[in-house]
């Protein structure tokens, strides 16, 4: 089996396919052994899982998976890793690779087509795994969680900032709108950090190992989970004001007032700021607006 974290590998592999490192697909590939190993170890609990990854690079977390889960289904953006990949896992008759954006990729229809006989996220545990593009990170953990695919757990390298906004306490520094809706579907924890030496080439900050695991029965069922939503990113549009003024720029039709009395029976005083309350929190105001709204 080749060594696909040895950096001569990967530059030959590269060089043999005719292809550089793309910057604007946020290519730092591993280049520690250990690291992979931990994280396919980490994203599943059981070998039966099918397993989503994104990004497979030359290939050396997906060989790791491969190695763990009797299904692997890859999923890379740059064509000229394309024929590489076909190298380095091709050997692997139960990993299979898709040229394919995870922002435009049907996902459910995709993993469907790999395992016919099965209902993945029904019948068949399905988890992503992957050192994900920082340049788009968030976005891809977005689209993740709304799928529609049952995932039963996300594992992702991402910036160290990324993770610790992610699994931040209501109140601390770093959470944010992007905290309270992660909460919504599952609870993140940091598993381990990864320093910048660990890939080639290096970028300029460091990683961090994160799982979600998803809800298998949602704590929260909203009144209207669009207005939910649209309360978290208003909360946090503007930092610097309480939660009732930024409320109000985003519902004008409310007023400060019916704002403030609707934050008090949340359980806040009218002072208080949107990074003070947690997703049950947010449930519980967003459903008080979608009352006034409708007694309006
Ligand atoms: N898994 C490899 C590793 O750990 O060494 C590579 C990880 S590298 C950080 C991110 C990978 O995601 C690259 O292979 C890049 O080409 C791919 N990628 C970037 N944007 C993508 C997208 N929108 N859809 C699918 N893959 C993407």
């Amino acid at each position: 089996m080749m060594n696909l974290c040895s950096p001569t590998t990967i530059r030959t592999l590269m060089s043999e396919a005719g292809i550089r490192f793309r910057k604007d697909f946020g290519q730092n590939f591993l280049i520690d052994p250990a690291v992979p190993q931990r994280i396919a170890q980490a994203c599943a609990d059981d070998e039966d899982t099918l397993i989503l990854e994104i990004g497979p690079g030359v290939g050396c977390l997906t060989q790791q998976l491969a190695l763990r889960y009797r299904r692997v289904v890859a999923l890379e953006i740059d064509a000229g890793l394309i024929p590489v990949l076909e190298r380095t896992v091709g050997e692997f008759r139960h990993v299979t690779v898709y040229r394919e954006d995870v922002m435009k990729a049907d996902l459910p229809a995709l993993l469907k087509q790999s395992v016919p006989d099965r209902q993945p996220g029904i019948d068949m545990t399905v988890s992503v795994c992957a050192n994900l593009p920082y340049y788009i990170t968030t976005p891809i953990l977005m689209r993740l969680l709304t799928c529609g695919i049952n995932f039963s757990a996300i594992t992702v390298m991402v910036q160290k900032e990324v993770a610790d906004r992610l699994t931040a306490a209501p109140g601390s520094r770093d959470y944010g709108a992007i905290t309270a809706v992660t909460g919504y579907y599952g609870q993140a924890r940091k598993l381990f950090t990864v320093p910048a030496g660990c890939f080639l080439p290096a970028p300029k900050v460091n990683s961090a190992v994160l799982r979600i695991d998803l809800f298998k029965q949602t704590p929260f069922v909203p009144k209207d989970e669009g207005l939910l939503f649209r309360t978290i990113r208003a909360a946090f549009e503007m930092r610097r004001k309480t939660l009732v003024n930024a409320l109000a720029a985003a519902f004008p039709e409310m007023g400060k007032e019916h704002l403030g009395g609707l934050v008090r029976e949340t359980g806040f005083p009218e002072q208080v700021r949107g990074e003070c309350l947690s997703t049950a929190d947010f449930v519980r105001l967003a459903d008080l607006i979608h009352d006034a709204l409708r007694e309006n």
